[in-house]
């Protein structure tokens, strides 16, 4: 059955993760050696649910750059390649991707969207579709090999008839701040269904590692306590121009003329 599911695994974070933070902050004010406030740290000097309100304020008040310090590396698997474009357009991050140059894809597993899962006929013509591009590429792979052009060249140029739906798998490290700024961007339900799902259950494994970066993590709206998504807002916030009042003769609200 080529059809797919999401799949996030946390492979790895950096050890220690909360007192690298508290380290790094209380070095901004204080005359010691970071390495001594670190190992007095993990030691539970101070306790580490001091040291997890100590981070929480320094991460409220906006003084991010103490979080970058940290990171997160997640095996993805069961995401389309319309999904891991959107991924990679965040870029501060690291990534790996698995290679339709190296690995074949005479058996393609693919993402159905639900919108098209969820009517029968639609999915079965989704499903046609996605055995006759299969067939079309074992086709093209097969007349390119005959023909000289063998291996991850025939694959190289016959990928280019692989839908958007093909799943991808992908290793991706972020650190902490870029974290925050894709779950403000990727949990919103603005952002496209897919990457959402993905965005929220990499904030799941985050909250779960590291609740006094991520506890108050998620959608741009949840920070800033309106939508500033104008007249394409979800509703669940109230629109900005509703909590900051308009300057008067400069600004106007999203979508007015
Ligand atoms: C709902 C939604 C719709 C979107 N629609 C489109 C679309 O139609 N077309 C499209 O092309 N993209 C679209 N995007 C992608 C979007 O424009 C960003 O490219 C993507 O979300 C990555 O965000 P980022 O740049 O903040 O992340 P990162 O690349 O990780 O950057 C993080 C932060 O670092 C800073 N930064 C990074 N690079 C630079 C730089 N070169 N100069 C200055 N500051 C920098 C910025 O502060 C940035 O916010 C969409 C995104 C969302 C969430």
């Amino acid at each position: 059955m080529p059809e797919t599911q999401l799949k996030v695994k946390l492979l790895a974070m950096t050890p220690h993760a909360l007192a690298v933070i508290y380290a790094a902050c209380r070095q901004c004010y204080s005359a010691e050696r970071a390495e001594e406030i670190f190992v007095r740290a993990i030691q539970g000097i101070p306790p580490v649910h001091e040291q997890e309100a100590f981070v929480r304020k320094i991460v409220a008040s906006g003084h991010e750059s103490v979080i970058e310090h940290v990171s997160f590396t997640f095996a993805i698997s069961g995401i389309s390649r319309a999904c891991s474009h959107q991924l990679v357009r965040h870029r501060i991050a690291s990534y790996s991707q698995q290679s339709q140059r190296y690995v074949k894809a005479e058996n393609f597993h693919y993402i159905i969207p639900p919108t098209i899962a969820n009517q029968p006929e639609l999915k079965r013509i989704y499903e046609e579709t996605m055995a006759e591009l299969q067939q079309k590429y074992n086709a093209i792979v097969a007349k390119l090999e005959e023909a000289g052009v063998k291996g991850e060249k025939a694959r190289q140029d016959a990928r280019f008839i692989l839908p958007n739906a093909c799943e991808t798998r992908i290793v991706v490290t972020m650190n902490c701040r870029s974290l925050l700024n894709f779950f403000a961007l990727r949990c919103c339900e603005r952002a496209q269904w897919e990457i959402r799902a993905l965005a929220n259950e990499m904030l799941r494994l985050c909250k779960e590692k590291l609740p006094a970066v991520f506890a108050e993590a998620g959608p741009k709206c949840k920070k800033l306590g309106y939508c500033p998504e104008g007249k394409r807002s979800c509703g669940r916030m109230p629109l900005k121009e509703r909590v900051i009042p308009l300057q008067k003769g400069k600004d106007k609200p999203v979508g007015s003329v």
